[in-house]
């Protein structure tokens, strides 16, 4: 369908007075060019429509003008379109204010019931330099995650969970608000794999691993390692999330030298796994971890 040029104009002259439009055209280099498509112009033009409705979280629901009471919608730009989605208002937000984290954990191994009794400041000084790296990726500024090498006598190590508790909190103007998120340790995920392949009721299975906005895999090293463990999971893991630039953060009890050890190590030659294969495989998965995340260490 082509759009008068009138109407593109006109929109294209609105679409730069709004902020987050702005942006998006700066960042990508887009002309006004790219509204001369029926998707692009009508997911600009719904988006506009609805943006000035002003949410107030101490407002009841009913109160909410949005199309949808409790949803407004955001744009997004990726290959060429833009993309209308609904998120939660403040309206809804406000309403669920206390636990409106719990939806965005797909999985998780802590209660942040209990967690929030803990406390949070035992983290420094050890954790200054990833401090200062946690908020660059909270505020959008980093896409890489952090691997975390903490050595087996620091007796706290729940930063992971202090984290991915403070992103599912995340609130409307972050970056990360309304993530999905999955956090455990490696060990457990593998179980979790093989109970989903047996149909023993546990729905998260490795797509769903792979997949997730944030994923939290800590104590790699720890699980049994096998051929199946390295090369059908942990590679597969993160070559996707790598290839999807999917935030990743893992954390380990070993160094990357460790680590290249003990996963190389497993090797079957009956089923043609050479040794000169699995030390292919596993600098791959060092390379895809040294890709996906900034590399600190905890002592
Ligand atoms: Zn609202």
């Amino acid at each position: 369908m082509h759009i008068e040029d009138i109407n593109l104009n006109e929109l294209f002259n609105i679409s730069m007075k709004n902020p987050v439009l702005q942006k998006i055209f700066k960042e990508n280099k887009l002309s006004k060019n790219i509204l001369n498509n029926y998707q692009n112009y009508s997911n600009v033009e719904n988006y506009l429509k609805y943006v000035d409705i002003v949410c107030n979280s101490n407002e009841e629901l009913d109160k909410c003008l949005q199309e949808t009471k409790g949803k407004k919608i955001i744009i997004s730009f990726s290959l060429g379109y833009f993309y209308n989605s609904l998120v939660d208002c403040e309206h809804y937000l406000g309403l669920y204010k206390h636990f409106s984290w719990k939806r965005n954990f797909i999985h998780k191994n802590f209660s942040p019931t209990k967690f929030e009794q803990d406390n949070r400041k035992s983290f420094l000084p050890e954790y200054q330099d990833v401090l200062k790296a946690t908020a660059k990726i909270l505020k959008g500024g980093s896409k890489k995650g952090l691997m975390i090498e903490i050595s087996p006598e620091v007796k706290k190590d729940n930063y992971f969970k202090f984290l991915s508790f403070r992103i599912a909190n995340s609130g409307p103007n972050e970056p990360l608000f309304q993530k999905k998120i999955i956090i455990d340790n490696y060990k457990s995920i593998l179980k979790m794999f093989i109970e989903s392949n047996n149909n023993q009721g546990n729905y998260i299975n490795q797509w769903t691993i792979k997949t997730c906005d944030i994923l939290f895999l800590e104590d790699i090293g720890d699980e049994n390692i096998s051929i199946w463990s390295r090369d059908e999971n942990l590679f597969e893991i993160l070559k996707y999330r790598l290839d999807n630039s999917l935030l990743t953060f893992v954390s380990t009890n070993y160094n990357k030298s460790d680590l290249y050890k003990i996963y190389s190590s497993k090797f079957d030659n009956s089923k043609g796994i050479t040794k000169s294969m699995s030390e292919v495989r596993t600098r791959k998965i060092i390379t895809y971890l040294n890709q996906l995340t900034d590399y600190f260490e905890i002592k």
